[in-house]
């Protein structure tokens, strides 16, 4: 009989209990006793819901009261200098999250997830030392709750991998000094039972991997393999496909390999290789990063097929990776719709899946209650593949027959004819969208959603914050204005709500980086717009003023990229539903005279696949949406987009390609850096760097902003160069708006002189 795995589970708590502890100890509202009472609660129910649904390999260590990179920095004493003198608590959560007299470690993506991870700091010079105390503590708390865990670690290739030197030097020259802490920590696991399982996560494995760093993984893992005689090492990795790396870790000692079937379907070449090393094969079937309810039968067909080259005892279930990525459970949702809900498994609901998905696989007879789960199951899925709430024959027929794919005219035809209509001068000012979000702007758009308030109370209230926007743009001197974006909470929920074919959960929070969550909407059908989105805001907004008001949409890829998508549609095709939306609201915001239409891509970066391989193919469909949501735009309507902190080095091509008019970008903390590839590689279009960092609340000073700007003019040349802050405003209060950006006016009339 085969057995089931799964490779973490999610920590917050479903009624986000460590998020609402961590804030109220860091608020200093109550102490670190009630954060630890609250964090062994939360580990017990997890570890029992894992239990009750009949799972085989429950980890310990998946919990973190912030990350897990950080413990592993803490485990291996990877502190840097300026917390040094620190302890405990007060350590962990200044390294976190900064105190009064040092800056927070750095945050950064998780490979393509939506979760942050915080930044190791080494350094060549820096000693070492294991601290296996959280991690032999979690395996005895679950021990002593009658739950033998295996023990997850992150591996030593990933942490060197995504750590960074403070000298800048390779971190992988720093392995010889990590190696042995893990084989000392191997050795006290070991020390903990009789027997133990450790999962080591090496995700790196999955980004395309150098020579140098392949290298590693033998010597890696024959020594900590060799630590322990009685400690099985499984190599677990997620995401994407791990071929190379497995072809060298069948030939180590490890026991077992785990490797994501549905985002590496690659990984099937080296079932083969696996079977033949006689090792086991953690199988991730059931997805980790999405909210859909499993095709059980399709997924028991997937495994018969793994099986054809690999014996199945010895293929134990997994699912593809940490089910961190999904929300908790599907409990709290009283408030959706019940077909909708219908398709959909969180976290909690996948231990049954995979409980039910392993009992089939391995032939065990079913009770009547896991019959009638499967039943279930069978016509969920049905009703998916077929309800009319999911197909829409006319986006159908619209996709199909649709071929305005581009713009009329060249950007050169283009830019001309706007410079003629829209009149603006060199250095033209301008922001990105919002500006601050005010409490009474929040109670408002809470108020009309529950009903509190009507909607002419409402449209009231936003009305008047749109015209002091308009009036503080106006005194200030900014030459094309923004309404602010006061009724929009969110610049992709704003949007998801008012299309048809998404949905929004009530509690489907996710970790996003410590305590913090995301609740992303979910797309399940097809996408189409039943009514103008932004038309009313914006033309209100340009009735306020005779200056030019520019409308604000979001764009296809950063839609795409920050919400749970439909697995059964290639998530190439979903992104053009989208564009096909968004290209009718630029229509009418043109229509209804709107000369300046920004859409943005936040998020276009975000989504880039992990291997270079797949690259072309997304930032082909990439950017021939973005084109084809701009393409209804008429020469004289300029097109603008926006993108947040970017390396655009790589893709500098790409984003030319996006042929939006102008572009606005996250660059104030990088100087003029970031802003050079644009004119080494002859970009043509207009850029608008940003002046200053919108991320502080620090106030920048005129003579500041005229040094960036002079700086940004030794890149490329006043005609092409706009002047706006890096991002939107929202998360900052007014009183730094305003002298803020009426330093940024000064600066550029100041410069503007000297010109
Ligand atoms: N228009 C959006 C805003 O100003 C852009 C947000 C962003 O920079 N990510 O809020
Ligand atoms: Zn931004």
């Amino acid at each position: 009989m085969s057995k089931n795995y799964i490779t973490g589970f999610p920590r917050i708590g479903e009624q986000r209990e460590l998020k609402k502890v961590l804030e109220k100890f860091w608020a200093k509202e109550t102490d670190f006793s009630e954060v630890e009472y609250i964090a062994a609660q939360l580990k017990a129910r997890h570890w029992n819901y894992q239990k009750e649904a009949g799972i085989d390999f429950i980890s310990s260590n998946d919990f973190s009261l912030y990350d897990n990179m950080l413990d592993t920095a803490i485990m291996l004493g990877a502190i840097p200098a300026r917390f040094k003198g620190l302890e405990n608590e007060e350590l962990y959560f200044s390294m976190a999250r900064g105190n009064k007299d040092a800056v927070a470690m750095e945050m950064t993506k998780w490979f393509n997830t939506n979760y942050h991870y915080i930044v190791p700091e080494l350094g060549q010079t820096d000693s070492y030392a294991l601290n296996s105390t959280k991690i032999t503590e979690e395996y005895r708390e679950a021990k002593a709750l009658g739950i033998t865990t295996k023990v997850n670690l992150i591996g030593p290739i990933t942490f060197l991998g995504l750590s960074k030197r403070t000298d800048r030097g390779d971190t992988y020259e720093l392995f010889s000094k990590i190696l042995p802490l893990y084989e000392q920590l191997i050795k006290e696991i070991g020390s903990l039972d009789d027997h133990v399982t450790v999962q080591i996560d090496e995700p790196i494995f999955v980004k395309d991997i150098e020579p140098k760093v392949l290298s590693l993984i033998k010597p890696c893992y024959d020594t900590i393999c060799n630590a322990a005689d009685n400690v099985n090492i499984i190599v677990s990795t997620y995401f994407e496909h791990a071929t190379e790396a497995t072809k060298v870790l069948v030939h180590t000692p490890v026991w077992g390999i785990g490797l994501d079937f549905l985002y590496g379907g690659k990984n099937f070449e080296s079932l083969e290789a696996i079977a033949k090393s006689g090792k086991k094969l953690i199988a991730g079937i059931v997805d980790g990063r999405n909210i859909w309810k499993n095709d059980i039968e399709a997924t028991v067909a997937l495994l018969e097929k793994i099986a054809q080259s690999i014996e199945k005892e010895n293929i134990i279930v997994s699912t593809s990776s940490s089910l961190l990525h999904t929300p908790f459970t599907l409990k709290y949702e009283e408030k959706m719709d019940e077909e909708v809900r219908n398709w959909l498994s969180y976290a909690v609901e996948k231990l049954d899946e995979l409980n039910l998905i392993n009992k089939l696989f391995s032939g065990e007879k079913l009770s009547n209650t896991e019959k009638n789960a499967l039943d279930a199951n069978r016509s969920a899925n049905e009703s998916r593949r077929s309800s009319k709430r999911i197909h829409d024959k006319a986006v159908q027929e619209r996709l199909s027959t649709f071929s305005r794919f581009e713009r009329e005219g060249t950007y050169e035809e283009r830019i001309a004819i706007q410079h003629d209509v829209l009149q603006y001068k060199p250095l033209a000012t301008t922001t990105i969208g919002s500006f601050p979000q005010t409490a009474e702007v929040r109670k408002a758009r809470r108020n009309f959603k529950n009903g509190t308030i009507d909607e002419k109370a409402y449209t009231k209230t936003m009305q008047e914050y749109i015209d002091e926007c308009v009036a503080f743009q106006e005194e200030c001197g900014i030459e094309i204005l923004v309404h602010g974006e006061p009724e929009r909470n969110d610049m992709v929920e704003y949007f998801g709500e008012q299309l048809k074919g998404y949905g929004f959960s009530q509690n489907g929070w996710v970790q996003s980086y410590g305590s913090r969550c995301v609740k992303p909407p979910f797309i399940y059908g097809d996408i189409s717009r039943p009514k103008a989105m932004t038309v009313e805001w914006i033309s209100y907004a340009q009735s306020r003023t005779k200056k030019i008001m520019k409308g604000m949409l979001t764009g296809p890829v950063t839609i795409l990229n920050w919400s749970f998508v439909r697995d059964d549609l290639p998530r190439s095709e979903v992104s053009k539903q989208i564009a096909l939306a968004i290209h009718d609201e630029v229509n009418d915001l043109q229509n209804a005279a709107i000369k300046i239409i920004q859409v943005d891509e936040a998020a276009f970066k975000e989504g880039y696949p992990l291997r270079s391989q797949n690259i072309p193919e997304y930032e082909n469909w990439a950017v021939r949406d973005f084109r084809v949501a701009v393409s209804s735009a008429r020469k004289e309507t300029q097109i603008h987009t926006h993108m947040c902190y970017s390396e655009f080095n790589d893709i500098i091509r790409t984003i030319e390609a996006m042929d939006a008019d102008v572009i606005s970008i996250e660059t104030a903390r990088s100087g003029n850096e970031l802003l050079k590839i644009f004119a080494e590689v002859g970009y043509k279009q207009e850029v608008g760097p940003g002046v200053y960092d919108i991320h502080s609340p620090r106030i920048p000073s005129v003579e500041e902003i005229v040094e960036q700007i002079k700086k940004l003019l030794k890149v490329l040349p006043k005609e092409q160069l706009w002047i706006n802050p890096d991002c939107g405003l929202k998360t900052r209060k007014w009183e730094e708006v305003k002298p803020s950006l009426e330093n940024m006016v000064k600066a550029v009339q100041i410069v503007r002189e000297e010109l």
